[in-house]
C-alpha cells in the first residue's frame, strides 16, 4: 500500500501542529506507524491522500451513522449556508431541534445546545453541582467524558481514596473533588457515597462504555446506580455522547429502560458538525443561566449550519426506526463472522457488542471493566490494525475504542471485513 503522501503531510504537520494532529488518537500512537491523511469520503468509504480506499468502521467516531456525504444532510447544510453562517441570536431551528430531542430522549425535558461533547459534560457537572450545592462527583474508571479538567483524573490507591491528576496542568485541588469507581461495581459506589455523605453532586457514567473498548452493563448495574442516586439525592448523568441516537433513537437509556436525571449528547447530534448538548429534568435545567444562577454560554452555540445538519440527521433517525434494526443486523453479522473466525482458528479473544458498537479484545478474560480491558495485548492489536488497514479496512486506531458501524455498509463490505479479519488473524497466529 502506497502511503507516501500521508507520510509527507504528517512530517510537514509536525512543525506547525503539536504532534501533527488536532486530536491525539489520530496520530496512531497506540498502534504505531503513520496516520493517514484523508481527502474525501462517501457512503461507507474513505479515501486517503494517496488515493487508497478504505471501508470505514470509525465514521468520524460516530457521527456518520448514515455513512458519509448523506445527500439529505448536505442539502440542508447547503440551503442554510446561503442565509449566513452565524447570527449569535436565536433562531426557530433551535426550537425545532430542541423539541425533537425532547421527544426522542426519555430523560430530557429541556436541552441546551453547546459545541462539543466536552462542553456538554463540563456544563452538566457544573449544573449538577450548582443544583445540589455539593462539590464532589463520581466518575467511572475507563469512561471518557472529554478533556475537561475534572475528568482527567486517575484512580488513587484503594477504592475510597480521592483521585489524582491524570495530566499535567490539572491541579490537585480539582482532582480531590473527582471520586473514582470501577465500572459494573455497585459496592464501590456505595462505599464512596457512604464515605462522602451529602458531598456528592453527581454520578456520571457512559451507560455502555465505548471508550475502554465496548463494555456492557451487567444486569442491574444501571438500575443500581439509579436507586443509589434516588436515595442520596445525587444527580445521575448518563454521558450518551457516543450511545445517544446510536443504540436506539432514545440512546442507551431507552434500550435499558433506565432514566437518568441528566444526559449529555454529542457526535451524532451534529450530523458531522461540531455540536454537543446537555439536557434533563426541567427543574434541573432551569438552574442554567439566564433562567437560573449557573452560568454557561457559547458564541457559536446553536449555530444555524450545525443545527441544520443535526436536525436533518435526527429527523432521519426519528422517522425511520428501521435504521436501528439495520444497524443491529449489521453488528450481529460482523460479530457472528468474527466469532466463527476465532473458532476456526482456535483463538479465544473476547468480543463485546451491542447494536452497532463492537470491540474485539486481544485477551481471553471476560471484559467487564477497565482493569479487564487493560489485560489486552495492545501490541497484537497494533499488528492486527495495520494488517486490516492493508486490506482496506479502517478500524479505530486503538484497542480501547469501539467500532462505529454505519447503515452504508453493504453485504459485500461486511463479507470483506469478515474475510480480512480471518486472513489477518491467521497470518498473525501461524
Ligand atoms: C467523544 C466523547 C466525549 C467528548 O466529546 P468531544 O466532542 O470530543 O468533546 C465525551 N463523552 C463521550 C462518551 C464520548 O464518546
Amino acid at each position: 500500500m502506497e502511503t507516501s503522501r500521508s507520510k509527507e503531510l504528517f512530517e510537514q504537520a509536525q512543525s506547525s501542529i503539536p504532534g501533527g494532529v488536532n486530536s491525539p488518537v489520530r496520530a496512531f500512537k497506540s498502534v504505531g506507524g503513520n496516520p493517514l491523511f484523508i481527502n474525501k469520503a462517501e457512503g461507507a468509504y474513505m479515501y486517503d491522500e494517496d488515493g487508497n480506499k478504505y471501508v470505514e468502521l470509525i465514521n468520524s467516531w460516530g457521527p456518520m451513522i448514515l455513512g458519509h456525504a448523506n445527500p439529505k444532510i448536505e442539502e440542508a447544510v447547503g440551503k442554510a449556508i446561503k442565509n449566513s453562517l452565524s447570527f449569535g441570536a436565536p433562531t426557530s431551528r433551535e426550537i425545532e431541534i430542541a423539541e425533537l430531542i425532547v421527544s426522542m430522549v426519555p430523560s430530557i425535558e429541556k436541552v441546551r445546545m453547546v459545541n462539543s461533547g466536552t462542553e456538554a459534560t463540563m456544563s452538566a457537572i457544573r449544573l449538577a453541582r450548582g443544583y445540589t450545592n455539593r462539590n464532589k462527583f463520581i466518575k467511572i474508571e475507563g469512561c471518557y467524558h472529554g478533556h475537561g479538567d475534572s475528568f482527567l483524573i486517575a484512580a488513587g490507591s484503594g477504592a475510597v481514596t480521592m483521585g489524582s491528576p491524570d495530566s499535567p496542568g490539572v491541579t490537585e485541588g480539582t482532582a480531590k473533588d473527582t471520586l473514582l469507581a470501577p465500572y459494573n461495581d455497585l459496592t464501590s459506589i456505595e462505599k464512596l457515597v457512604e464515605a462522602n455523605k451529602d458531598d456528592i453532586a453527581a454520578i456520571i457514567v457512559e451507560p455502555v462504555p465505548g471508550n475502554m473498548g465496548c463494555v456492557l452493563p451487567n444486569t442491574g448495574y444501571l438500575e443500581g446506580l439509579r436507586s443509589i442516586c434516588d436515595k442520596e439525592n445525587i444527580v445521575l448523568i448518563f454521558d450518551e455522547v457516543m450511545t445517544g441516537f446510536r443504540l436506539a433513537k432514545g440512546g442507551a437509556q431507552e434500550h435499558f429502560g433506565v432514566t437518568p436525571d441528566m444526559t449529555t449528547l454529542g457526535k451524532i447530534i451534529g450530523g458531522g458538525m461540531p455540536v454537543g448538548a446537555y439536557g434533563g429534568k426541567k427543574e434541573i435545567m432551569d438552574y442554567v443561566s439566564p433562567q437560573g444562577p449557573v452560568y454557561q454560554a457559547g458564541t457559536l452555540s446553536g449555530n444555524p449550519i450545525s443545527m441544520a445538519a443535526g436536525l436533518t440527521m435526527l429527523t432521519e433517525l426519528n422517522e425511520n426506526p428501521a435504521i436501528y434494526d439495520q444497524l443491529t443486523q449489521i453488528g450481529a453479522k460482523i460479530r457472528k463472522g468474527f466469532e466463527e473466525n476465532l473458532e476456526k482458528l482456535g483463538l479465544n479473544y473476547t468480543i463485546n457488542s451491542l447494536g452497532s458498537m463492537i470491540s474485539m479484545f486481544f485477551t481471553d478474560v471476560k471484559v467487564e471493566n477497565f482493569e479487564d480491558a487493560k489485560k489486552s495485548d495492545t501490541a497484537k492489536f497494533g499488528t492486527y490494525f495495520h494488517k486490516m488497514l492493508e486490506r482496506g479496512v479502517y478500524l479505530p486506531p486503538s484497542q480501547f475504542e469501539s467500532l462505529f458501524l454505519s447503515t452504508a455498509l453493504t453485504q459485500e463490505d461486511i463479507d470483506h471485513i469478515i474475510t480480512s479479519h480471518y486472513e489477518v488473524l491467521k497470518e498473525m497466529h501461524s
